[in-house]
């Protein structure tokens, strides 16, 4: 496939398309022309994501099951994206879990378990990904981090070492392809309405919110929104960076 084909065709593959974060970037970038390939550990939730795509916004999608912290689950994730679409020229690193804690509590499980699926999650889809993109010299990497990943926060050194974690590795592969045409970008949300956050208490939620100088949580579509703008063309000459997306919370 020529290069001009690729840019033509794009195709973007995004994990934890199922619902929240993931689904709002599915729905915006299939809205900019792209084809989707939604990847989730839940494929219930997946099919209907991908077919409400495809019935309103006419896009083709594919649903595919597959654990992003399991790297021949993986592997075999890219291999049927590839098989159905031809290319991938977009990955969104999204697929993310809390398991929060104090230090002094935090079981090993915990840890693990978020380390696995954040950031060798992040590891595992870009190094296959990777390889189809260095082949077309062509690729667009966004991972999404966190405003914890910056900040730290109580309960969450876990969450929060996966996310500094993905700044780091971002960086990396961005200085290791940008001579093959690939860009590599972090997304740093602060607090998002999300299952992730709808289970916060009352009293939580409204101290956070006193902490966002614009007086309210984000949207997924605030999310998407940059996920459109560095998967596209003009954002071509950007690469390495991390993108903060928190109402003012952290500069
Ligand atoms: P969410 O609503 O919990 O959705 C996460 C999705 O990822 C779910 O569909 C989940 O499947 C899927 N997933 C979990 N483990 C997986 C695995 N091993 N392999 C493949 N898919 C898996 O989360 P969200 O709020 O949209 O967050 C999306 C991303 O943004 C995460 O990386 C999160 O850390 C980050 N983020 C969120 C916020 C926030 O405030 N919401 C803030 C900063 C950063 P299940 O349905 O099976 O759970």
């Amino acid at each position: 496939m020529l290069k001009s084909d690729i840019v033509k065709n794009r195709v973007a593959l995004i994990t934890g398309a199922s619902r929240g974060i993931g689904k709002a970037i599915a729905e915006a970038l299939a809205k900019d022309g792209i084809d989707i390939a939604g990847v989730d550990i839940n494929i219930d939730e997946l099919r209907p994501a991908m077919k409400t795509i495809e019935d309103t916004v006419g896009r083709k999608t594919a649903a595919i099951q597959a654990d992003v912290g399991d790297s021949a689950s993986i592997e075999r994730a890219v291999e049927e994206s590839i098989r159905v679409f031809g290319n991938i020229s977009i990955l969104v690193n999204n697929a993310g879990i809390t398991r929060d804690n104090l230090i002094l509590r935090m079981k090993d499980k915990e840890w693990d378990d978020v380390l696995r699926i954040n950031l060798t999650g992040t590891f595992n889809c870009t190094k296959v990904v990777i390889k189809s993109m260095v082949k077309n010299r062509y690729g667009r990497i966004i991972s999404i981090a966190s405003i914890v990943g910056a900040m730290g926060n109580i309960g969450q050194a876990n969450y929060a070492a996966s996310k500094a974690g993905i700044i780091g590795f971002t960086k990396s592969i961005a200085r290791e392809y940008a001579n093959r045409g690939i860009t590599a970008n972090g997304i740093a949300p602060g607090f998002i309405e999300t299952d992730m956050t709808k289970g916060l208490p009352e009293d939580v939620r409204n101290t956070l919110i006193n902490q966002i100088p614009m007086g309210r949580l984000g949207t997924p579509e605030d999310v998407a929104n940059v996920v459109r703008f560095l998967a596209s063309d003009e954002a071509a000459y950007i690469t390495g960076q991390v993108i903060h997306v928190n109402g003012g919370m952290y500069m």
